[in-house]
């Protein structure tokens, strides 16, 4: 392997996004070692690429000489002019609908209703929606490179299907007639706008290298 990226998330899930689409390049993702050790800095950012930059230069300084990789990611509902954004994970939280201290963490479905609340009236064809990811790399508290990708789909007005999680039982792929709670594992790496994202930073970054 040519370049080895330290990912800043303890997520598997991630991770395992990430390494399938690495998969096409000499290029190594491992965990940063110490990231548990390390408190996490504010997302306060307006954008997704505000906040994966933030993290990617925060957790860089944590690994002198090291390519450090940050994301940020979530939906983006066109109806609802981008929301809920930056804020996909704390949608049902910021409307005071659930306590971030909630012990059954039933985040999402809280934020599953909360979506199907303000689709309501919603015509199918303005229900359209993307999952977004921005990818940042930075190296000693300086940003290298960014890179999008994202999943393009629809908004159902009822939940289907029990994989997934976040908002996946109401993310419909229209081209597979499924949403993204009732496809496969393998189908599913192959559509992440995770994986996309790293697939379209990696020859950024190896052309620098
Ligand atoms: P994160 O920044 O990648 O942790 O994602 C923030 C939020 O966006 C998550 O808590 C989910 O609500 C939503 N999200 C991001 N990616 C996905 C996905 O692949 N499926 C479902 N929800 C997602």
């Amino acid at each position: 392997m040519s370049l080895c990226l330290y990912a800043a998330t303890t997520s598997q899930g991630k991770l395992r996004d990430f390494r399938v689409a690495a998969r096409a390049f000499s290029v190594s993702i491992e965990p940063l070692p110490i990231l548990g050790e390390i408190e996490p800095p504010e997302e306060d950012g307006a954008t997704f690429t505000a906040n994966a930059t933030l993290k990617a230069i925060y957790y860089s300084r944590f690994a002198p000489g090291e390519m450090v990789l940050a994301d940020d990611s979530g939906l983006e509902v066109d109806a609802l002019s981008g929301a809920p954004g930056v804020r996909s994970a704390r949608f049902a939280a910021d409307a005071v609908l659930v306590d971030s201290s909630d012990a059954n963490d039933n985040t999402d479905v809280w934020n599953n209703m909360l979506l199907i609340q303000r689709m309501v009236g919603i015509s199918p064809p303005l229900r359209t929606a993307r999952y977004h990811c921005v990818l940042a790399c930075a190296k000693d508290g300086a940003l290298y490179q960014t890179a999008d990708g994202t999943v393009e789909g629809i908004i159902l007005e009822a939940p289907r299907g029990t994989g997934g999680f976040g908002y996946d039982p109401l993310f419909y792929l229209p081209e597979l007639d499924k949403t993204m709670a009732e496809i496969d594992l393998e189908t599913k790496l192959t559509l992440s706008h995770r994986g996309r994202a790293l697939a379209a930073l990696l020859p950024l970054l190896l052309v620098r290298s």
